[in-house]
């Protein structure tokens, strides 16, 4: 069987490189087109793109035309699948008309994630979500839907708390985030202001963790929509100086008896059936590291085997029980986990489930 053509919406930017990256040789997936602004459009890519994803830029994408966004530039290609990595603006309305066109979207971006009939799906916490884009019109009318991933510090904090929502339940969450600067997009921050500190805000950020991770951990109520988890979370967001990479520190009241062991063992063996046989999905979606001074983002960032799924693991450590919370470390990989390969994982469940 052939595989399958896709296209990239904001190729040039830094999640779009990522996907570049990503989709390099995947035994579904073709690169067909790549698509970015007016500003780019008409360019070769290698000219277009100031390359700031690790590693080379793929050779198969050199020399590739980058296109403007419009839906028959993909539809001319064969293309049925997008990968958005689109600014939120742009993306509240090219998504939508995308999905209405019927193109399948798979979205980075923030403008739908809290939409009630679109998913942040994620296989390993929320399979069963991905059935709320039958309740989207466009799906009704063309076909087309929108699949979203978390924003990037939600998507590692809501993997290592799913074991602990399964295993203890949750009463309440509180996390601090050190975040890299790529988790900015490129040039991001200016360097005047992040030598040498750490910026204690990030716009918007606090709240979409918090409500994303509700979310994502919620139950597909009776009318289909999702009722959020009941616990409160609070996030406290930073931007640090480090290329990749989001630290965080979890402070969690759990619902059950639990100890240090038991947390250590929830961690480990959690693995996901939906994710079985998908090429990005990681074998260990948590690793748990007992080193006093780990996870770091340098040594640990792009945890997770086989190769096609390096990155995509979730390092945990520093775990320790402070009367009735626990408290532990994670660290996720922001454009791989947290993005690109999150998006890729997404749509190779999609397909399987047959919607593709
Ligand atoms: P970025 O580096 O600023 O890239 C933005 C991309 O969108 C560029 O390719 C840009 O093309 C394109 N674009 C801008 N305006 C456009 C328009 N009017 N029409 C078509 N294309 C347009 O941003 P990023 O960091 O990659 O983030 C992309 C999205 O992913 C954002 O919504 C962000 O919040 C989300 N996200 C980012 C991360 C991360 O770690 N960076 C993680 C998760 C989610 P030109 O180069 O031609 O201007």
């Amino acid at each position: 069987m052939g595989k399958i053509p896709v296209g990239i919406l904001g190729a040039t930017g830094m999640v779009g490189q990522w996907f570049a990256r990503c989709l390099e040789d995947h035994p579904w997936f073709e690169l067909a087109v790549l698509s970015a602004s007016e500003r780019s459009a008409g360019g070769v890519y290698g000219d277009m793109v100031k390359w700031v994803a690790d590693g080379q830029m793929p050779e198969a994408v050199r020399k590739m035309k980058v296109q403007s966004s419009e839906p028959a530039v993909f539809a001319d290609r064969g293309v049925k699948v997008l990968f958005s990595a689109l600014p939120a603006d742009r993306a509240q309305v090219l998504e939508r008309q995308m999905a209405s066109e019927g193109f399948s979207v798979f979205s980075n971006a923030s403008a739908y994630r809290m939409a009630p009939d679109v998913p942040i799906l994620l296989p390993e916490v929320n399979a069963e979500h991905i059935s709320l884009i039958e309740r989207q019109r466009t799906r009704k009318e063309s076909g087309g839907y929108i699949i979203t991933n978390a924003n990037c510090t939600t998507m590692g904090l809501v993997i290592a708390l799913k074991p602990l929502q399964d295993r203890f339940g949750i009463e309440d969450v509180v996390v601090s985030t050190y975040q890299a600067l790529s988790g900015a997009g490129y040039p991001g921050v200016p360097a005047m202001d992040i030598s040498a500190n750490v910026i204690p805000y990030i716009e918007k950020e606090d709240d979409k963790v918090e409500m994303e991770t509700r979310k994502m951990l919620g139950t597909l109520g009776g009318k289909g929509a999702v009722r959020p988890a009941p616990f409160p979370v609070i996030a406290s967001c930073s931007r640090v100086a480090v290329r990749y990479g989001h630290l965080e520190t979890a402070v969690v009241r759990p619902g059950g008896d639990f100890d240090e062991r038991k947390v250590i063992s929830a961690f480990r063996r959690f693995r996901s059936r939906a994710c079985a046989g998908l090429p990005t999905a990681p074998e260990e979606p948590i690793i748990v590291r007992e080193e006093a001074d780990r996870p770091q983002p340098r040594l640990d960032c792009d945890a997770g085997s086989p190769q096609r799924a390096r990155g995509m693991s979730v390092t945990v450590g520093r775990i320790r029980k402070f009367g009735d919370r626990l408290r532990f470390y994670l660290l996720s990989h922001n454009t791989v986990r947290g993005a690109a390969g999150a998006s890729i994982l997404n749509a190779e469940f999609a397909k399987v489930r047959g919607y593709l």
